[in-house]
């Protein structure tokens, strides 16, 4: 019995005697299956060829990404906060090297993922480091490794420990979810950030953000689904963003960024719109 990790994806899933047939996340329309057709990895054959890096993104924070990338290629962030440590989303790979880096650094108190494309292998981690799991209910069809550690969580808004909070933002998924971090200092005082995987992604030029139902497949967001976010994320304060990918962050201010951003997109969407 073996728990095989889809190549596409980076998804983990349970432990079975064969391959299962098909990857959930990656024939769902937002990823896609290889043009090679689909292919497994296991995390033993996975160390053999791929190491992490760890390289901090911010003061207390540590973000933790695959080399040579795999699958998605997103870093995940160790979030060190004095009553715990949060993992803010996961990666495949995960090694003793690692595992003895991130107790050096107070271990992981839980884990909390943005949406399922990076629930990778969050139960190999939560196992490693007697963790906790938060995800939001509303993405509970998408787990594909089950775990008794695995707390669904509903509504709009949880709160962690140190003023931490999920934030369900909808939009790429049902159940996407942003975090606020109110003690992220940087260049001087605590003017909070969101990390936000991509719920709201950091684009290239890194002054702007973007949403899609699906990035791979260019399937845009409509009109509602911004607004809501938007109102959802109003009431919190925040001056970076912390996105899915090395150095995808917003490094100051973010929120006019994702206001600026959002009137750029619903011009883009309008049935009239300014580029058509
Ligand atoms: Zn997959
Ligand atoms: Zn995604």
């Amino acid at each position: 019995m073996e728990n095989l990790i889809c190549i596409q994806c980076g998804t983990q899933f349970d432990a079975t005697a064969t391959p299962p047939l098909r990857c959930t996340i990656c024939e769902d329309e937002r990823q896609f299956v290889h043009y090679g057709g689909q292919q497994w990895t296991t995390l033993g054959r996975l160390v053999t060829d791929h190491h992490n890096r760890l390289e901090d993104e911010a003061p207390q924070l540590l973000g933790v990404g695959t080399e040579p990338e795999f699958a998605i290629g997103q870093r995940a962030l160790l979030l060190q906060s004095s009553s715990g440590n949060l993992l803010w989303d996961c990666i495949s790979l995960l090694d003793q090297k690692n595992i003895a880096e991130v107790k050096a650094r107070g271990g992981i108190r839980a884990i909390a993922i943005s949406h399922p494309h990076f629930y990778s292998a969050m139960v190999e981690w939560a196992d490693r480091f007697d963790a906790q799991i938060f995800l939001h209910s509303a993405d509970r069809q998408w787990v594909m490794r089950k775990s008794p550690r695995i707390q669904f969580w509903e509504g709009t808004t949880f709160p962690l420990w140190d003023g931490l909070t999920l934030i369900n933002c909808g939009g790429h998924f049902e159940g996407g979810t942003v975090l606020h971090w109110p003690a992220a200092s940087r260049g001087g005082g605590s003017k909070g950030a969101l990390l936000t995987g991509d719920i709201i992604t950091v684009v290239q030029d890194r002054r702007y953000i973007s949403f899609m139902r699906s990035y791979p497949n260019y399937i845009p967001l409509g009109a509602a689904a911004i607004h809501r976010i938007l109102e959802i994320i109003e009431p919190f304060p925040f001056e970076q963003i912390y996105g899915a990918w090395w150095k995808a962050n917003v490094l100051s201010d973010a929120k006019a960024a994702v206001t600026r951003s959002a009137e750029r997109y619903l011009r883009a969407i309008a049935p009239i719109g300014n580029y058509g």
